[in-house]
């Protein structure tokens, strides 16, 4: 195993049926991953969405889902297709104004950055220091001070 990219943290993959991470469409190196920040975006809004129409009842165990079970719902890999051709800065699927599922992107480690670097809900601090983007060096930071 390569090590992995520091992007990789925002990522999530998909276990299939079949016990094997889910591929990017047919092709058969990339996986499909999925943006953590955007999975919380649509998991805060589906269960904002469901607990508002339960309403004030106690919320029994077959009303309110697990997020366990609004994560794996949110995750569908045959929402790649779409990926391509997706125009939004975030990958949170709507239907008829209801989130519906969040978008998979290609594997790839540029594709993974350039989203990150325009999805709405990564937080720019928390992406730049985590992706540990060289800009963010400062002259004097103890990164290079150690090496003099
Ligand atoms: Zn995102």
């Amino acid at each position: 195993m390569h090590p992995k990219d520091a992007i990789w943290q925002f990522y999530e993959t998909l276990v299939g049926e079949d016990g094997k991470l889910v591929q990017y469409l047919t092709n058969k190196t990339n996986k499909c991953v999925w943006c953590i920040p955007c999975l919380d975006k649509y998991m805060a809004l589906k269960h904002t969405a469901e607990t508002t129409s339960i309403g004030c009842h106690e919320p029994g165990p077959s009303q309110a889902r697990s997020k366990a079970v609004l994560r794996a719902e949110a995750k569908k890999p045959e929402l790649a297709t779409l990926a391509t051709n997706w125009k939004e800065k975030a990958l949170v699927l709507f239907t008829n104004g209801a989130p519906s599922g969040v978008v998979p992107i290609c594997s790839k480690v540029d594709t993974m950055r350039s989203h990150s670097r325009r999805c709405p809900h990564t937080t720019d601090a928390s992406y730049r220091r985590e992706a540990q983007l060289c800009e963010l060096l400062q002259p004097d930071g103890p990164a290079l001070s150690t090496a003099s």
